[in-house]
């Protein structure tokens, strides 16, 4: 599971990017939401951990920085688990993503476009905090990436 937002794998995040199995060693490859991101070493120990339980010694954790990752990545049912978890899911933009940093972003709770960004950084650099107009909840929105 994703160390910041616990409800989606990282698989649903994009972040494993492939996973080969040769004779003991199970290698993973994977792409980080960007280079810098703090949980970074949790992420490796998770998978490890997790590789590890399915009776597998050898687990090895490849990073790939390149091409980067990108909020496209993450996957319908990924998207619809951030929604359920309350955090508006990034638009599609298929590496345009100057356009969508103008879209307003859907509520997450109401499902209302009425919505306008109050900060630009949430509780992580990778979340915005915006506020609905019409539940007047607040509520943090996945950045497009
Ligand atoms: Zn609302």
């Amino acid at each position: 599971m994703d160390p910041e937002i616990p409800v989606i794998s990282l698989i649903e995040m994009g972040i494993i990017r492939d996973v080969t199995v040769a004779a003991e060693q199970v290698s993973v490859t994977m792409t980080p939401t960007f280079s810098g991101c703090p949980a970074l070493l949790e992420m490796e120990s998770l998978i490890i951990e997790a590789v590890q339980t399915l009776g597998v010694e050898q687990v090895v954790v490849n990073k790939q920085l390149n091409p980067p990752w990108t909020s496209d990545w993450i996957t319908e049912t990924g998207r619809a688990k951030l929604k359920a978890f309350g955090l508006a899911p990034p638009g599609m933009h298929g590496g345009n993503v100057t356009m969508t940093f103008f879209d307003l972003v859907e509520c997450p709770r109401c499902d209302s476009k009425n919505t306008k960004l109050q900060n630009s950084f949430g509780t992580t650099l990778c979340r915005a905090i915006w506020v609905c107009n019409d539940c007047l909840e607040p509520f943090e929105q996945f950045k497009p990436l």
